[in-house]
């Protein structure tokens, strides 16, 4: 598939039929009473039964097949550099292959591995701005890729942040990352970006690669980013007690990513649900990292936490789609009327032990996917990543 996706040119009508299960993306109501998804212009305009929604005049007639149609999997966490091409592991066509494995909207967690990254104030705004300005333009495969966070040092000044802002620049990168390691200045600087409309996250847990360092608990909790980055570690965890404290004294983000510590990342889901907040929990891969790319990463996590945590699937992919539209104020993740038309259809896996998709998930299986759509386009046919689909949508008409 093409690098640089066109948009549709003219009107355009998807209609998705027969769909035998309907995974919402909102906790409060994760499996909706649907068989039929139409959007328009890419945006999501009807759900329901097939006699109560308006078909007429389709441009494109998906045949769901009696498989599953979810939101398109959001990752909370990934730092690209540039285009499709990660110096991180000198690999190309990353983000396409993460398109594969159902993932159609990703977040920036700064641009950190950018061979000769800048650190001065000038140079660290210049590249943020490029990065935001790329990779809008750029869509490898369609993903939407949420880039330009600059990762904090310590000589910058309030003015810088509204600067960025002023620019387009909506996220910072990983506070720790950079110059500011400490709980005064990450929350002085992160209230600034608060107010400029930046939103934030936080490296938590032991040094990434060598060059990170450590950021504890009081560090966390005292800088007051929106998302508590990787409180699993990326890799090194915190103390569970130090794991605890952050999921007890703040109600921002709890995100859980595949290249972190596994055990930590069920341990936060067992706080989480314990205090009756699995809202706050959101996924990343983290990717790419030292431990590589994984396109499947996001799946593998929806598959860890709900057969090892005791989570319906169902549950489990809200925390890869409605949660994270929600915290990040993003327009889709969850399927209702007015939202983006980025789905995942899915099926499960060829000779998996489950009984139906959500059962297999449940088992520690992972979904084989059919299709994806961003902006109601179809972007991808069966994946060339996931184990098969035992059933896969089809093109019927245009
Ligand atoms: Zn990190």
């Amino acid at each position: 598939m093409a690098h640089d996706e066109p948009q549709a040119a003219g009107p355009t009508k998807l209609v998705i039929r027969n769909i035998g299960l309907v995974l919402s993306g909102a906790m409060e109501r994760p499996i909706l009473d649907a068989d039929t998804i139409v959007a328009e212009n890419g945006k999501i305009t009807a759900i329901g039964r097939a006699g109560d929604v308006n078909a007429e005049g389709a441009t494109t007639i998906i045949d769901a097949n009696g498989t599953t149609v979810a939101p398109g999997l959001i990752d909370s966490h990934v730092h690209p550099v540039a285009g499709d091409w990660t110096p991180r592991q000198n690999q190309i066509g990353w983000i396409d292959s993460f398109l594969h494995g159902g993932v159609t909207t990703m977040i920036s967690a700064g641009e950190v591995h950018m061979p000769g990254r800048p650190r001065d104030v000038v140079g660290l705004k210049a590249m943020a701005i490029f990065a935001q300005r790329a990779f809008w333009t750029l869509r490898p495969g369609g993903v939407k890729v949420h880039a330009g966070a600059p990762v904090i040092e310590n000589e910058m000044v309030e003015d810088d942040f509204r600067e960025l802002a002023a620019a387009g620049v909506k996220l910072l990168g990983e506070v720790g990352l950079g110059g500011v390691k400490d709980g005064p200045t990450a929350r002085k600087m992160v209230g600034w970006a608060r107010k400029y409309g930046i939103q934030s996250t936080i490296h938590t847990g032991g040094p990434s690669i060598p060059g990170s360092g450590l950021i504890d608990k009081d560090v966390v909790l005292e800088a007051d980013t929106d998302v508590v980055g990787h409180i699993n570690g990326g890799h090194t965890a915190l103390p569970d007690n130090q794991i605890r404290c952050i999921c007890e004294g703040c109600k921002r983000g709890l995100e859980l990513v595949h290249n972190g510590n596994e055990r930590a990342a069920l341990y936060t889901l067992r706080i989480a649900r314990e205090m009756g907040d699995l809202s706050r929990v959101i996924l990343g891969t983290d990717a790419p990292a030292g431990s590589g790319v994984q396109p499947l990463g996001i799946l593998r996590m929806v598959s860890l936490l709900s057969s090892l945590g005791e989570v319906p699937a169902e549950i489990a992919f809200c925390f890869a789609t409605g949660n994270t539209a929600r915290m990040r104020a993003l327009d889709c993740g969850i399927i209702e009327a007015g939202r983006a038309a980025d789905f995942v259809i899915m099926d499960k896996a060829q000779h998996s032990a489950g009984k139906n998709i959500l059962d297999s998930v449940q088992l520690g299986d992972l979904p084989g996917v059919g299709m994806t759509i961003i902006d109601g386009i179809v972007r991808t046919q069966r994946s060339r990543n996931t184990p098969p689909a035992t059933k896969v949508p089809e093109i019927v008409g245009h």
